[in-house]
């Protein structure tokens, strides 16, 4: 479905009028192509506090690859501040006074960064100021505008957190803003014995990825972009959608797996149909059947729980016990801002996507430990798929506004994010709960 509104108020007489009349003010975001893979512009790196990150070093922040530079800049196309270093309320003045000159001239589409530290549970002082961060990330993101967005990485070492930064600091995460992400230091053995040699345009070759309701939405779209970054997919979805489920993964290179998630033996028959093991388990089949709780009826609360959340454990326990879950593998779940900030008309979904939260803060640490395996789930807001398009008019242009950069995401902006927690190089991403929500106002 369209959104006309964006593209009415991209016209000239559009945007005077809307302007003229006080409505939002959606930018036309910058998404990734093959022709504009990254953000035109500069990289500006500035430092509040005195920083552990090594970051003011110049050959440290070649070796990064990111392509920092602290040289001042008119346009930046990105600003990445370090605040690692604040520990307390008079240094976190120099979180202003960086930003303050340089965020209206940050250019449409861009990027800010800021870099912040765990919260040191012995030091009340450290953890105020460093939460204060995350108030001062969600409101700037609130404010900026004009497409660009505003995103928190908590970390201690740049190296293991390059593949999170890569990803914020590129068009592909255009709808990802007032975030807060932790990025821990990634164990030195979980890299897949049968990792080739690591090419950053295609960080997944060699890699086998499942995507589960991937004939069409949000699934088709994470599957393409993992056969993109050089995975080789298999595209499982019901047996009534195999058609599609075919046309999907021939035109990807891929399989088709026509198999209901929710039979009892799922993960036996997933790990039967990859005998050589699995890298990527991507659980996105989901369903809704919406009534307020008074006129829901058993059926419609355990069929949402079944597809969304059940099936969503069984597969998970069946592919790590079974060992087809491979060292250095990666599994994405699917939440929902449903889940995080609850709905009208959905406890049976909201209750099944809260529950992806649980699973994944819970496994998390163990899956790695146990298995090399990370566990992370993506939170998607107002998606433009089959699923938002049956909402009603009015509720579905209250849900396209309702956010900091006044529009809905495409299913691109879900399957970049998945990718990202997909990569090799994101190791150090674990049990974390990514909103692609272009900063909903629901929820924090
Ligand atoms: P969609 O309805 O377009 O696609 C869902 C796919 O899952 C379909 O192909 C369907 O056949 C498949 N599926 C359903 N039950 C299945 C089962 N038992 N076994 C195997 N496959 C099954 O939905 P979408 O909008 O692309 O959503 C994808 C995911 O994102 C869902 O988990 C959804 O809850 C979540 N989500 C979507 C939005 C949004 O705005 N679209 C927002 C938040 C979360």
């Amino acid at each position: 479905m369209a959104d006309r509104y964006l593209s009415f108020t991209g016209t000239a007489p559009g945007r005077l009028l809307t302007r003229r009349l006080g409505l939002p003010q959606p930018a036309a975001l910058q998404r990734w192509t093959p022709e504009q893979p990254s953000l035109k512009g500069d990289r500006l790196l500035l430092t509040a506090g005195k920083s552990d990150l090594g970051l003011t070093d110049a050959d440290a922040r070649t070796a990064l690859g990111l392509d920092l530079t602290t040289a001042p800049s008119e346009k930046p196309a990105a600003v990445v501040l370090d605040a690692t270093g604040v520990r307390d309320v008079e240094t976190l003045a120099e979180v202003h006074a960086a930003l303050h000159p340089v965020v209206r001239s940050v250019a449409e589409s861009g990027r800010v960064v800021v870099l912040g530290a765990p919260l040191d549970p012995t030091d009340h002082h450290q953890a105020a100021v460093q939460q204060a961060l995350e108030g001062f990330t969600r409101s700037l993101g609130k404010e900026i505008g004009r497409g660009r967005t505003v995103n928190l990485v908590r970390l201690t070492d740049a190296h293991a957190a390059e593949s999170t930064l890569r990803f914020l600091l590129s068009p592909r995460s255009a709808y990802v803003s007032g975030q807060v992400i932790e990025v821990g230091s990634a164990p030195a053995d979980v890299t897949a014995p049968h990792d080739p040699p690591h090419d950053p345009d295609r960080p997944l070759t060699g890699r086998t990825a499942l995507v589960t309701g991937a004939a069409r939405g949000i699934g088709e779209a994470v599957a393409e972009t993992l056969a993109r970054d050089g995975a080789r997919v298999v595209v499982l979805d019901v047996p009534q959608a195999e058609q599609d489920a075919r046309r999907v993964a021939d035109r990807l290179g891929g399989t088709a797996l026509a198999l209901d998630i929710t039979a009892p033996d799922a993960g036996t028959r997933i790990a039967a149909a990859l005998p050589d093991g699995l890298d990527v388990l991507v659980h996105n089949a989901g369903i809704t059947r919406d009534r307020r709780l008074v006129n829901m009826t058993a059926e419609r609360w355990s069929s949402v729980l079944d597809v969304n959340l059940a099936s969503v454990l069984r597969t998970t326990d069946a592919l790590l016990e079974s060992g087809t879950l491979r060292r250095g593998g990666r599994v994405v779940a699917t939440a929902s801002i449903a889940g995080l900030a609850g709905n009208a008309g959905q406890t049976n979904y909201g209750a099944s996507k809260a529950g992806i939260v649980g699973l994944v803060r819970a496994l998390a640490p163990r899956a790695l430990a146990e298995h090399g395996v990370t566990v992370n789930a993506v939170a998607p807001g107002f998606v433009e798929t089959k699923m938002t398009a049956a909402i009603p008019l009015f509720i579905r242009e209250a849900g396209r506004r309702m956010n900091s950069l006044a529009q809905g995401g495409l299913p691109i902006d879900v399957a970049e994010t998945t990718a990202w927690l997909a990569d090799p190089g994101s190791s150090g991403v674990n049990g974390q709960v990514v909103r692609v929500c272009g900063q909903s106002l629901l929820g924090a």
